[in-house]
């Protein structure tokens, strides 16, 4: 933890675990393959957890996630020895929302009857796509038998709350093949479906692909067809399209990832996790020996960076994170927030983005092609605030 005493009490708390048993091709987040490290591993994150919250006083978890990498490629009591430690140092409010990510090749009636046990109530299941030659050509190593194999068998461990994700946009996708799986998984009646539009970060295998033409990615017109299908589609089914990337049944919202959008304090521990306390940002390096190294011992070495956010980025982190929601931003709450009419800020940008949103006196909020282009109308607003 960064030495400047936090401001808040309650976190969301972010576990970054990252083994995987492969990389996928399109994956940009700190993962790896040595899985020989995972008993060092958690003994690191274990202290690292002890390290922070000792800092801290009457610390409280409002929302546990662990996320990754793949969690549920941790064997033999790791994820309840992680938990445990989270319960030993913060306090657990009430009805708090506790989310494990899991691949469905990886998980089995044993492993997620000790996710019960260790308190986990949601599951962030990672179907991506219910088409075999899809799941094959991003390198997953699950096919759709055992995705849905892997959510009955959730289903009958007792888990009441469970979120699929899913990628569109692959390349040679077509409509047809998306919407073979999104009925599919509607079929399996989740509570939650994650649908991420496919993007290419450089550092990832896909993205030489890109560049050496080995594959051709779809154009902007048919990735838009998709969105709006999925977005129509998903809301008819009973789905509220609450975030760009997000759907939900009524009451079924993430708690955890909500509470990031919403701009409250959240932890993360492990390498390359994020922290956020009022203005302030910070995050761990994405180094695996660095982190086991120094975690909770010389903690002050696994922190990469630390940020202080003046008051155009707060500004800025305010616009892209309410942007996001259906709800949009709220004038109001933006006045009593920076003192400042949102409307007399942002009186060009919300006129250049007139066909992206809908605007009225207390709310400004993306409509189905705003959501789509999400980056370029948060763009508008980020020239228009830094003119
Ligand atoms: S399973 Fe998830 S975290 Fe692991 S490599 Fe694939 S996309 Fe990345």
């Amino acid at each position: 933890m960064s030495n400047k005493a936090l401001k808040n009490k309650s976190f969301g708390i972010y576990v970054h675990i990252p083994f995987c048993e492969r990389v996928c091709i399109y994956c940009d987040f700190f993962v790896t393959t040595a899985r020989k490290y995972r008993p060092a591993f958690i003994e690191s994150i274990n202290r690292e957890i002890h390290y922070v919250a000792s800092q801290l006083e009457a610390p409280e978890a409002r929302t546990i996630y662990l996320g990754g990498g793949t969690p549920s490629f941790l064997v033999d009591g790791q994820v309840t020895s992680i938990l445990k430690s989270i319960y030993c140092n913060f306090k657990k409010v009430e009805n708090c929302e506790i989310t494990i990510e899991v691949n469905p090749n990886n998980v089995n009636s044993e492993k997620l009857d000790e996710f019960s046990r260790s308190g986990i109530n949601r599951l962030s299941l990672g179907i991506q796509s219910l088409n075999n030659k899809e799941l094959e050509s991003l390198y997953r190593n699950h096919n759709r038998d055992q995705a849905v194999s892997a959510f009955v068998t959730a289903r009958k461990a007792g888990f009441k709350n469970i979120s699929v994700d899913v990628i569109f946009g692959l390349p040679g996708q077509t409509l047809e093949n998306l919407q073979n799986t999104v009925t599919g998984i509607i079929k399996m009646d989740p509570e939650h479906i994650s649908i991420y539009n496919l993007t290419i970060e450089e550092r990832t295998y896909l993205h030489k692909m890109v560049k050496s033409k080995k594959v051709v990615l779809l154009d902007d017109e048919r990735e838009f067809e998709m969105f709006s299908w999925l977005s129509e589609y998903l809301e008819k089914s009973g789905y509220s399209h609450y975030e760009i990337s997000n759907f939900a049944k009524d009451g079924f919202e993430s708690k955890h990832n909500s509470s990031y959008w919403n701009g409250l304090s959240y932890l993360g521990f492990g390498p390359s996790a994020h922290s956020f306390d009022n203005s302030r940002r910070w995050w761990n390096v994405r180094d695996l020996s660095t982190y086991i190294a120094y975690a909770g011992i010389e903690n002050q070495k696994i922190i990469e960076a630390e940020e202080d956010l003046n008051i155009n980025e707060r500004i800025t982190e305010f616009v892209f994170l309410n942007l996001r929601q259906k709800r949009g931003i709220n004038k109001k709450v933006f006045l009593d927030t920076f003192g400042i009419s949102f409307d007399a800020k942002f009186e060009k940008a919300l006129y250049e983005s007139e066909p992206y949103i809908n605007n009225n006196s207390d709310v400004v909020f993306l409509n189905q092609a705003g959501m789509f282009l999400y980056n370029q109308v948060c763009l508008l607003f980020v020239k228009n605030l830094n003119e």
